[in-house]
């Protein structure tokens, strides 16, 4: 983790100045740009709800327009935004890196003071397509949302956001329950244990780090909508935490997160499996669920079967709890309110 000092990063800057500086910044940049081999282009500042995403481009040759870029990132934040019915940080300061070949990859998150920074590269071949198929930022997003927790837990972090990544797109329009459904029926069995495992806590695996902590959020999802009659989910348990102060820019021991999760669905769910899944294999019978909860898969998508026993919570967890977002579409709509051009990279260390 590190911090980044700002000169707009830290204090609320009314609109009017923005406009200001950022033809202040045009100019500097038109000087500065002649000389400097290494620029970095600011983008645009996207407002969502009170949070600011202020989007550079290093410089680098990409096939997508800005205008691309910027539809690509103002998806990611309302996908988190409908999920957690509010952007999580007040700012952040995100880095797109144009690199060789297609597709997004090489997403980083760090917790800063107020807020977060990523880093991530676009391949050069990218197309707008590809831009709306990804998921990377939309999970580099999710880690906004998560407190600090040891490095034993590290599969809570990266379990919530590959879990939460696609639901979040669901929830916004984004992506398609269907093909969302589909994806995680084919992944899941990833996070299953293999031979020699000594649970969560212990066993530092990719599997078991991203789908193993994947498999404990839709456990911990299934049962807390259980125990409250489909009246609460982990997205409550989840925004509980956020609110609790639980975001990155914070160190917290996992148990005061869980904690936290826990009261904001008034049950003792994420305590109770994490003290089942920390310590040994703890097997699940995917297939079994997948019935219970009435998915069928059917060539390369799924089917849902409404007789099934849980497929309301099913339907909880893609949709959410009904009338439970009146914010989050007035939250997730974004405004552009700044672009202009900064001649040097922030520094970085
Ligand atoms: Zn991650």
């Amino acid at each position: 983790m590190f911090q980044i000092g700002g000169h707009l990063s830290t204090t609320r800057t009314s609109k009017h100045w923005i406009v200001i500086l950022g033809i202040i910044l045009r100019l500097v940049s038109s000087f500065a740009c002649a000389s400097s081999a290494s620029t970095e282009q600011m983008l645009s500042t996207i407002q969502i709800g009170n949070s600011r995403i202020d989007v550079t481009l290093e410089s680098g040759d990409l096939t997508v327009s800005h205008d691309e870029l910027l539809a690509w990132v103002r998806n990611a934040a309302e996908s988190v935004a409908a999920y957690y019915q509010r952007y999580p940080v007040p700012h952040v300061a995100l880095h797109i890196i144009p690199s060789g070949g297609r597709g997004v990859y090489g997403g980083r998150t760090f917790g800063e003071e107020d807020g977060g920074s990523i880093r991530i590269h676009v391949g050069k071949s990218t197309t707008a397509a590809g831009l709306k198929m990804d998921w990377m930022l939309t999970h580099e997003m999710v880690h906004l949302t998560f407190p600090s927790v040891p490095d034993e837990h590290h599969w809570i972090e990266e379990g919530i956001a590959t879990y939460v990544e696609p639901i979040a797109r669901v929830r916004a329009k984004k992506f398609d329950a269907n093909a969302m459904w589909y994806e995680v029926v084919r992944d899941m069995h990833q996070g299953l244990p293999e031979s020699g495992d000594q649970g969560l806590d212990h066993t530092h695996s990719w599997g078991r780090t991203y789908w193993g902590g994947a498999m404990f959020c839709l456990l911990a999802d299934v049962e807390i909508r259980k125990q409250t009659n489909n009246k609460k989910g982990l997205d409550d348990a989840l925004r509980g935490i956020l609110l609790a102060g639980g975001d990155m820019r914070h160190d917290w021991p996992l148990e005061n997160a869980l904690d936290a999760g826990d009261r904001a669905t008034g049950t003792t769910v994420l305590r109770t499996l994490y003290a089942r899944m920390k310590n040994e294999p703890y097997p699940v019978d995917l297939p079994a669920l997948w019935q219970q909860l009435g998915i069928a898969q059917d060539g390369d998508t799924v089917r849902f079967i409404d007789t099934a026993p849980l497929a309301a919570i099913r339907e909880g967890i893609t949709y959410g709890t009904p009338g439970d977002s009146p914010k989050a579409a007035s939250e997730a709509r974004p405004r552009t309110i700044m672009v202009g051009r900064r001649a040097s990279p922030r520094p970085i260390s």
